[in-house]
C-alpha cells in the first residue's frame, strides 16, 4: 500500500475514534459507525483512542528536522523526584514517557544553570547545573534519554545579561571598588569590557556599591547587561554554545533578544545574525528561536537577521491574533480575519527571510495562561490549542496547557506546579516555595483527564498526532482559501511541494454545514471535535460542529 493511502486510512480511523466519523468521502468507503447516540455528559474512556494514536506515531512521518512540536518546561514546577519540594531534572526524566505519549518531539528547558533566583534567569555559571535541579550527570541523563526518544532539547540561552553573582561581574565590581576613585585600566581587568559601566546613573542603571560607578541593568539590579560590542563576550558565548551542543543540546531559545542593545533593532539584528552563524558553524543541525517580544512589523523586520525562528507574538499571548479571534467567536467579520492574517504574516516573514520557521505559541512563563483568555471555556480552550498547533513552523506549548491549567497575574501564578494529580502537587506534599497554586482547576488534573476521551488532554493528544502525521501542516505555506471563509468558518490552504491540505475551523458555538461542491477530489483526512459532537462529510457537505476543526487532503 502506498504510504499516503495508509496514512489516510489511519487518519480516518483516528477521526472515527475521536467521535467524528467521516462518511462517504470521495472514493473511499467510510468506516462503519455504530450510529448509537453517545452520552457526552459522562466521562468517556480513552482506551479506544490508544491504537489509532500509536499507529499514527508509528508512521514515523515526524520530520527529523527543526519543524517540531515543542513543550516548554519550567523545571522548578514540573516534577520533583526527591521530595524537597522543588522540581528537578530527574523529575523531568521520569515524565519523558508521558511527554512521548502526548506526542511532542521537542523540549525547551527554561534555565537550568546556577542562579540566585527561583526562575534562574540570572545565571551565575553557564557551564553547570543548579543544585536545586540536580547534577551535570542528571543533565546528561536527560539529554541521553531524550535522544533515545528522538526528542530534541533546546536550552534557554540567557546572554542579554548575566546574574550579578557571575564571576565576570564580581571581578569587574571588585576591581572598581579597589580603585578608590582612581581611573580604571582596562588591561588590569578584562571583565570591565563585559558590561556597560559609566559614571552616570539614570533609568536602567544601578550603582556599584561603594563607588561612583553605575552599570546597565535593564531588568533588575541582579541582571547586569552584557556588552555585545565586546569580542571577548562573543567568544564566551560561542564557547558556551559549543559546550552544550557537544553535550547533546539541539539548540537554544534566545532570551530577551530585543534588549541586547535596548531600543536599537539594527544592532540587535546584527547580534542575532552573529549568533545564528556561530551556532550553525558549530552544529549545522542546531535550532535557534529568539524572544523578540514586539509587534508584528518588528518581528517581520527582525527576520532580516537571518535567525531561524522568532516567537510569534503577533498570534500568541492575550493581545495576539488567536485570542482576538476566539473572543470574536460567532462574529463573522472577526472570524474572517484569521486566515487572512496567517497569509499576511507568512508573506511578511518570508519576505525578510525566505527560510524562516515560524514559532507560534499561546502562552509562556511570562504571560497569563490561555485558559483564562478563553474565559475558562473548554471548547474555546481546545480550539485555541488547535489554532496554535495547526500553524506552520515549530509550534510551542507551555507545560500544563494540555490540561487547561490556569494561572495569571503574578509570575509565580503563571509558573504554578504541573497538576499531575488531584493532590495538586508536583511530586511532594508541598508545592515549590516560590510558586502559587491556583485556587481551582476548572478541568481537573491529568489523573482525571487521562481516562476521559472528551478531556482537553485527549484533545491535545489527537491534535498533536494530526500535526505530526501530515507534515504539510508544519511545513506548508498558508493562504486564506477565499471561497471557504463564509460566516463563522475559517478556511486556510497549505502547500508544501506537491502536498496540500485545507484546514477548516468553525469559530462559533453553533454547528455549520460547509458547501464543498467546488472541492470534488478532496477528502476529510482528520477532524477534531471540541464539544464531542460529530464532524461528518457527506458528498459535498461538511457538517462541522461548533468549534470543530476539519483537515482535508486531495484524494490522490
Ligand atoms: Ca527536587
Amino acid at each position: 500500500m502506498k504510504k499516503s493511502a495508509r496514512l489516510i486510512g489511519l487518519l480516518l480511523s483516528l477521526a472515527l475514534l475521536a467521535g467524528c466519523a467521516p462518511q462517504k468521502s470521495a472514493n473511499e468507503t467510510a468506516p462503519e459507525t455504530s450510529g448509537a447516540a453517545v452520552d457526552y455528559s459522562q466521562p468517556r474512556k480513552a482506551v479506544e483512542t490508544e491504537q489509532a494514536l500509536s499507529d499514527i506515531h508509528a508512521l514515523g512521518t515526524s520530520p527529523d528536522d527543526n519543524y517540531r512540536t515543542w513543550y516548554e518546561i519550567f523545571v522548578y514546577s514540573f516534577c520533583d523526584s526527591d521530595g524537597d519540594g522543588i522540581g528537578d531534572l530527574t523529575g523531568v526524566v521520569s515524565k519523558l514517557d508521558y511527554l512521548q505519549e502526548l506526542g511532542i518531539n521537542g523540549i525547551w528547558l527554561m534555565p537550568v544553570h546556577p542562579s540566585t533566583s527561583y526562575h534562574k534567569y540570572n545565571v551565575s555559571d553557564y557551564y553547570a547545573v543548579d543544585p536545586d535541579y540536580g547534577t551535570m550527570e542528571d543533565m546528561e541523563t536527560l539529554l541521553y534519554e531524550c535522544e533515545k526518544r528522538d526528542i530534541h532539547v533546546i536550552l534557554d540561552l540567557v546572554v542579554n545579561h548575566t546574574g550579578s553573582a557571575h564571576p565576570w561581574f564580581q571581578a569587574a565590581v571588585s576591581y572598581l571598588q579597589s580603585l578608590n576613585g582612581a581611573e580604571p585600566n582596562a588591561n588590569a581587568c578584562p571583565y570591565l569590557d563585559y558590561y556597560f559601566f559609566r559614571k552616570e546613573g539614570g533609568s536602567g542603571y544601578s550603582q556599584v556599591a561603594g563607588t561612583d560607578w553605575y552599570y546597565e541593568a535593564r531588568f533588575s539590579p541582579d541582571m547586569p547587561d552584557l556588552n555585545w560590542d565586546s569580542e571577548s563576550v562573543r567568544q564566551e558565548v560561542a564557547d558556551i554554545m559549543a559546550f552544550w551542543l557537544d553535550k547533546g543540546a539541539a539548540g537554544f531559545r534566545l532570551d530577551a533578544a530585543k534588549e541586547f542593545f535596548s531600543g536599537n533593532p539594527p544592532k540587535n539584528q546584527e547580534v542575532l545574525s552573529w549568533l545564528q552563524e556561530t551556532a550553525v558553524d558549530i552544529d549545522p543541525d542546531c535550532y535557534l528561536v529568539a524572544e523578540v517580544w514586539d509587534s508584528f512589523s518588528q518581528i517581520a523586520d527582525y527576520y532580516n537577521s537571518g535567525i531561524f525562528s522568532i516567537f510569534n507574538y503577533a498570534f500568541g499571548n492575550a493581545n495576539g491574533k488567536i485570542i482576538s479571534v476566539i473572543r470574536g467567536a460567532g462574529n463573522p467579520p472577526v472570524v474572517s480575519t484569521y486566515a487572512a492574517a496567517l497569509e499576511k504574516a507568512d508573506k511578511a516573514y518570508r519576505a525578510s527571510n525566505e527560510n524562516y520557521i515560524d514559532a507560534p505559541f499561546l502562552s509562556n512563563h511570562d504571560v497569563g495562561r490561555i485558559t483564562g483568555f478563553c474565559g475558562q471555556d473548554a471548547n474555546k480552550t481546545k480550539l485555541a490549542g488547535a489554532m496554535n498547533l495547526l500553524m506552520s513552523g515549530s509550534a510551542f506549548l507551555y507545560y500544563g496547557e494540555e490540561i487547561g491549567m490556569v494561572g495569571s497575574g503574578s509570575d509565580p501564578s503563571k509558573r504554578a506546579p504541573m497538576v499531575w494529580n488531584e493532590a495538586r502537587n508536583n511530586g511532594t506534599a508541598e508545592p515549590p516555595p516560590q510558586c502559587i497554586l491556583p485556587e481551582s482547576y476548572p478541568f481537573g488534573s491529568l489523573e482525571t483527564q487521562k481516562d476521559d476521551d472528551g478531556s482537553i488532554y485527549n484533545y491535545y493528544r489527537r491534535l498533536i498526532a494530526v500535526r505530526q502525521a501530515l507534515p504539510v501542516i508544519s511545513h506548508g505555506r498558508t493562504v486564506a482559501e477565499a471561497p471557504l471563509n463564509v460566516g463563522c468558518i475559517s478556511g486556510q490552504r497549505k502547500t508544501w511541494g506537491e502536498e496540500e491540505c485545507i484546514i477548516l475551523m468553525n469559530i462559533d458555538e453553533n454547528s455549520a454545514v460547509v458547501d464543498l461542491s467546488a472541492y470534488a477530489g478532496w477528502k476529510l483526512a482528520a477532524s477534531l471535535s471540541a464539544n464531542g459532537q460529530p464532524i461528518t462529510m457527506e458528498d459535498a457537505a461538511l457538517n462541522l460542529c461548533g468549534y470543530g476543526v476539519a483537515v482535508l487532503i486531495p484524494a490522490e
